[in-house]
């Protein structure tokens, strides 16, 4: 509310001629009559008590905005960590505390020792951070605000839309942008040649399935830097997949795996690793190795899936995973909006989590990402298969590749590419046997 009566009131015939000094009791001092509206309308612009809140609010972002014209003008000069950390130390109580929070769950407090990491020939994760600290305007604080909420590379900051960075890290809005265009400056992101992704498509790596035809139908397995969804209906063999896959992204090279380690979330508490334990025998792993490089999380709704899948990007360089596993990616969110009228609320939450993790392929090119999904039934389908994955088109976009699984004869399976990119139309006969996914 702001004070117009007033104001107008000076307007009304009130013996004064126009130019005359008015004195005005609202603002104790002189105004000039025709100026007076003008004059008292500024003073009179103070928000009412009601609005308190509101002024607060007005206040604290002017308080931003103006921590962040300082940090521009500093940029210029040679920069000073110190002066940047206390500013940010300032706005943010919490730090303190969120330090203390940090160390607790640092994810090397775990038995990393146990876990057998497989060597890998790229960036280690110190090598990543130093890049993100020689970032213009990245002082001890920031960057350990940047790390907490999972921004530990350059590729992190620069594939993130500005305004999740600040949300999970709590940076400011100027300071995330300028973050983020050094970043994709570094990275040289922009436009690039045919010829140079076909260099970067040519080395992509897969996963084998443990089926040459299903490998064949996925032009070699399962590969990274993209998501592939399995869908089907119940006992067509999608969980056997993902268990699979788990333990095939282990081996090595020359025998269809990646050598990295996986990262399990089970919406339905599906996961066994009995199961793990007799496809890595069948294939002469060592099993205890094996589940070690298994890290495993059990969503028990969606937003705990969301929070883990947000957690992911924290372990992914310090774990080695390269096959992110959701099993199934829809299936709290089908139980949890009931109704016509949540539909759009779910499909956008949805989205969100399907972004989250496209993401994490954007970041981590050799990561390979696996979901699998329900069926529903059409109701407006007559002839032909009346099935479809469930989650609508907001899934369909996300993924990169969509595999639809049905049930053969006895222990087949028939797996059908529904949607893909660059891979043809077909059909592949696989079998789930006591030792695994097989011809
Ligand atoms: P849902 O939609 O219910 O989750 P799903 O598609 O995930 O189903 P799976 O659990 O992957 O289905 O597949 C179940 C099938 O896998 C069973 O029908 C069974 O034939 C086969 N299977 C599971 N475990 C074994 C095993 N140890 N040996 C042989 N076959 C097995
Ligand atoms: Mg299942």
């Amino acid at each position: 509310m702001i004070f117009l009566a007033k104001a107008a009131e000076m307007n009304s015939d009130d013996g004064f001629k126009m130019g005359d000094p008015y004195y005005c009791p609202e603002c104790e001092r002189n105004h000039i009559k025709g100026q007076i509206y003008k004059d008292h309308l500024q003073y009179a612009q103070v928000p009412d008590i009601q609005d308190e809140e509101k002024a607060e609010e007005i206040e604290a972002e002017k308080d931003e905005d103006i921590e962040e014209e300082d940090l521009e003008d500093e940029e210029d000069e040679e920069y000073e960590d110190d002066d940047f950390e206390e500013e940010y130390d300032d706005d943010f109580d919490g730090v303190d505390e969120e330090e203390e929070e940090y160390e607790d769950d640092d994810i090397d407090d775990d038995d990393d020792d146990d876990i057998e990491v497989y060597g890998s020939d790229e960036r280690g994760v110190e090598e990543c951070i130093e890049q993100v600290k020689d970032l213009t305007g990245v002082g001890e604080a920031t960057l350990r605000k940047l790390i907490k909420a999972g921004f530990n590379s350059l590729e992190s900051i620069a594939y993130t839309p500005p305004s999740i960075i600040q949300e999970d890290s709590g940076l400011g809005e100027k300071t995330t942008a300028k973050l983020i265009k050094q970043a994709m400056k570094r990275l040289n992101v922009g436009f690039k040649s045919a010829e140079t992704l076909w260099e970067h498509r040519k080395n992509i790596a897969r996963i084998t399935t443990g089926s040459q035809e299903l490998d064949n139908l996925l032009a070699g397995g399962v590969e990274t830097g993209a998501m592939i969804e399995f869908f089907g209906e119940f006992r067509t063999g999608k969980t056997q997949i993902m268990h699979q896959l788990c333990v095939n992204v282990q081996l090595p090279k020359e025998k269809g795996g990646i050598e990295g380690a996986a990262l399990y979330i089970d919406t339905e508490g599906t996961f066994r690793p009995e199961r793990i334990i007799q496809m890595a025998e069948a294939l002469d792993l060592d099993y205890n190795k094996v589940l070690k490089n298994i890290v495993f999380g059990r969503a028990y709704n969606s937003d705990h899936q969301i929070l883990l899948a947000k957690e992911a990007i924290n372990i992914i360089k310090e774990r080695n995973i390269k096959l992110i596993v959701i099993d199934s990616l829809i299936g709290h969110f089908r139980s949890e909006y009931i109704g016509r009228g949540t539909l759009a609320t779910r499909q956008q939450i949805l989205n969100q989590h399907l972004h989250d993790l496209l993401r994490l392929c954007d970041i981590y090119p050799d990561l390979a990402i696996v979901v699998t999904n329900q069926v529903q039934a059409k109701p407006d389908v007559f002839y032909g298969n009346p099935l479809q994955a469930a989650g609508g088109n907001i899934i369909a976009h996300g993924s990169t590749i969509r595999i639809y699984l049905r049930k053969g004869k006895g222990e087949q399976r028939v797996a059908k590419i529904v949607d893909a990119p660059h891979l043809p139309e077909g059909e592949a006969v696989f079998s789930i046997t006591g030792n695994g996914i097989s011809d």
